[in-house]
């Protein structure tokens, strides 16, 4: 940590080696635990105070990683001209958030490099904004993957209405924004000296791919597909034949840990061939997908886009249309006989 009370109970904020030097034999507490505190002055890590012993429910000892992110953003809110204290503590919530943004309403900036729970990043989170208070997690090493990564997931926001994360790479010195769209992944990438520069990363698929993983999966008797390939028999389909749209247009969430195929065969084996509401469909896709999955979305959202962009697609690829109360199917997707036959005819395929 950078700050620590000296025995004045004076705020004392370390930002260089040198200001650690100057320092040196003073004493210091912690503001959380109130235990006495040292200075750690090294050549690898930026100088910083360290318990003795290692406080309970303080998440230390701090990383590198840790130390490092809050430093970086620190300065890039200096540089913006946006008034913020780094490890504000605050005595209400008996919570030390690693940056405040002084601003109506007040937010918390959260750099999380190490594991967090779900139940502790909802009470953590919770906790800010009974105090009235807005607050960012922007996600460490840990989470990164250009793609997406299941434990990023529950980091999930809305801004803007739309699905959004933040990273910051600490080694190249990069706080990144990345915003899921129905067809690919939104970058807004910020560094301290360079005005932020934008990227647009496609989602693309093999369906050859996805078809033979799902033949794959049942010959090892995966559960999932199991249960849906029995519910197939009974409609008279091979799950292995699976209509060709169902690889289209995946949405970029299937790297969140979001199994957006084998709901969408699921989706079919449920409404194929017959009239429904858009009520009826949403119901679908929120019974599958729960929302202990993304602590800081409204209920629901996860379910809402996945729906709203997989009746769009069959809709626009003439499947179903809207009669202004019901979906009716104008024509049914063609299943296959078995896995060889599928990949035979492409005429459906859209790669
Ligand atoms: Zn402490």
């Amino acid at each position: 940590m950078f700050v620590a009370l000296d025995e004045n109970n004076h705020r004392i904020t370390l930002t260089s080696h040198q200001q650690a030097l100057q320092l040196t034999g003073g004493r210091f507490h912690c503001p959380l635990c109130q235990q006495q505190v040292f200075i750690k002055n090294g050549v690898v890590l930026p100088a910083h105070f360290a318990h003795r012993q290692r406080p309970v429910g303080e998440g230390e000892p701090e990383s590198a990683e840790h130390l490092a992110g809050k430093s970086w953003l620190a300065t890039w809110l200096r540089q913006h001209e946006r008034p913020a204290t780094l490890e504000y503590y605050d005595a209400a919530i008996r919570q030390r958030a690693d940056l405040l943004i002084h601003q109506q309403p007040p937010k918390v900036l959260e750099f999380q490099a190490s594991p967090l729970s779900i139940p502790d990043l909802k009470k953590r989170t919770t906790m800010y904004h009974r105090r009235g208070w807005q607050v960012s997690w922007i996600l460490g090493r840990r989470y990164h993957d250009s793609q997406g990564k299941r434990q990023a997931r529950k980091f999930l926001t809305l801004e803007n209405d739309v699905l959004t994360l933040w990273y910051l790479n600490v080694q190249i010195g990069t706080l990144s924004r990345l915003q899921l769209k129905n067809k690919g992944r939104f970058w807004t990438h910020y560094a301290h000296n360079n005005p932020p520069n934008q990227q647009w990363q496609p989602e693309s698929v093999d369906g050859y791919r996805q078809a033979r993983q799902i033949a794959l999966s049942l010959q090892k008797c995966a559960r999932p597909w199991m249960s849906l390939q029995a519910l197939a028999y009974e409609g008279r389909h091979n799950l292995q034949g699976a209509p060709w749209v169902i690889h289209d247009q995946p949405h970029p969430l299937r790297h969140f840990g979001v199994p957006e195929l084998r709901l969408r065969a699921h989706w079919l084996l449920t409404f194929e061939g017959r009239n429904f509401t858009a009520a009826q469909s949403q119901r679908f896709w929120v019974g599958a997908l729960p929302d202990i999955w993304t602590p800081l979305l409204p209920a629901g959202t996860l379910a809402k886009k996945l729906d709203a962009h997989w009746l769009r697609l069959i809709k626009n690829a003439g499947f179903i249309g809207f009669d202004g109360s019901r979906y009716r199917w104008r024509q049914l997707p063609q299943w296959f006989a078995d896995i060889d036959r599928k990949l035979a005819n492409t005429t459906r395929s859209s790669e």
